[in-house]
């Protein structure tokens, strides 16, 4: 039993940054992020590996794979 938020790296190219950052929280953290230090330019994302790997937990979750 967890009610663990998995946390996401989100990794912005221009400060050389990698964050983790709580997967609810994340959506804002970039924006926040790119806002603040880069003129609302979306220079920070989610790793795109993990992006991939993160539609698969999404997925997963709502049991669109699920078979009959
Ligand atoms: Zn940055």
């Amino acid at each position: 039993m967890s009610d663990e938020q998995p946390s996401v790296p989100v990794f912005c190219d221009d400060c050389g940054t990698t964050t983790r950052v709580p997967l609810d929280d994340v959506g804002e953290a970039i924006e926040r992020h790119n806002d603040q230090l880069h003129d609302g330019e979306e220079v920070a994302q989610v790793d795109p590996d993990i992006a991939d790997h993160l539609a698969d937990l999404v997925v997963d979750d709502l049991g669109l794979l699920d078979e009959e």
